[in-house]
């Protein structure tokens, strides 16, 4: 199957708003959401992607998106479902109730780490299941999907308990629910040499698909996400990976870079995440 071609065509092109530093305090320029809406409607994106914690009226947000000519697709994130931080059952319907406001199709999950009083991730990653269990129906009655995102291994312990596309995927298979798939990441991807095969039993599964790059010489593992195309990761060869899985959807830029990108003016980063994403992506 052939893949899409971005040279010259953003539609699929999708500003997650933490490459503008929006989902760390203290960090980006500070933009409001319109000022973000308005900068990616005059260059010809295709959507965004908000964090919960800069939404505050999700009706009204979502509306202005559209009236932009933008799509909102989706939002980042529920609370973790495990580990020491876990939320609670209100805060992940809460989430849901957001995406829902929103008009958003998918709302994603990043697991949350190993349970206190475990070792390991096996029991944690079955409170996981009988936490999805119960969030992917309440999703479902608001016709929002759910999308795990398996995160590169560093951030097992505090962050995640699912480490691969396999992983991710073996819940899916375990919960087995039409709302319930994957978002796949270059950043947490790039590395994994079995993420063919992984993907072999993805279609109809992916819900999601971030870009950014892994910097050769990275300094900090959550804040230090290359610009596609500054990096070492197969950007392009990871999006074959999932379109031949059947993925037609967008591609979100997440690039989180407390030292770079969110030191310069957004209106440069998004040109830039632009020229990339018609170049190497
Ligand atoms: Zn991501």
């Amino acid at each position: 199957m052939a893949m899409r071609d971005f040279s010259q065509d953003t539609n699929a092109l999708s500003l997650n708003t933490a490459t503008l530093g929006h989902n760390v305090d203290g960090h980006g320029a500070g933009w409001t959401c319109e000022q973000v809406i308005d900068a990616c409607a005059e260059r010809g994106y295709g959507g965004i992607v908000f964090w919960q914690r800069e939404v505050t009226d999700p009706v009204a947000l979502g509306l202005r998106t559209r009236a932009a000519g933008l799509r909102v697709d989706g939002l980042c994130r529920t609370p973790y479902l495990t580990g020491r931080d876990a939320g609670s059952d209100d805060a992940i319907k809460h989430a849901i109730d957001t995406a829902a406001g929103l008009g958003a199709p998918v709302v994603t999950i990043v697991t949350g780490g190993t349970d206190p009083g475990h070792k390991g991730v096996m029991e944690s990653q079955k409170r996981l299941c009988d936490r999805l269990a119960w969030a992917v129906d309440y999703a479902a009655t608001h016709d929002i999907n759910l999308a795990l995102e398996p995160l590169n291994p560093m951030f097992g312990g505090n962050r995640t308990c699912l480490f691969t596309t396999a992983d991710a995927l073996a819940i899916c298979d375990a919960i087995n629910h039409h709302r319930l798939g994957v978002a796949i990441d270059v950043y947490h991807v790039w590395w994994d040499t079995t993420l063919a095969a992984s993907l072999a039993s993805a279609k109809g599964r992916i819900f999601g698909f971030h870009l950014c790059d892994w910097l050769e010489n990275t300094t900090d593992m959550l804040l230090d996400r290359g610009m596609m195309g500054d990096g070492v990761a197969d950007v392009k060869g990871i999006r074959r990976l999932v379109e031949n899985m059947g993925y037609s959807g967008p591609c979100e830029v997440e690039i989180f870079s407390s030292r770079h990108w969110w030191t310069r003016p957004p209106d440069e980063v998004l040109d830039i995440v632009k020229t990339r994403f018609c170049q190497v992506c």
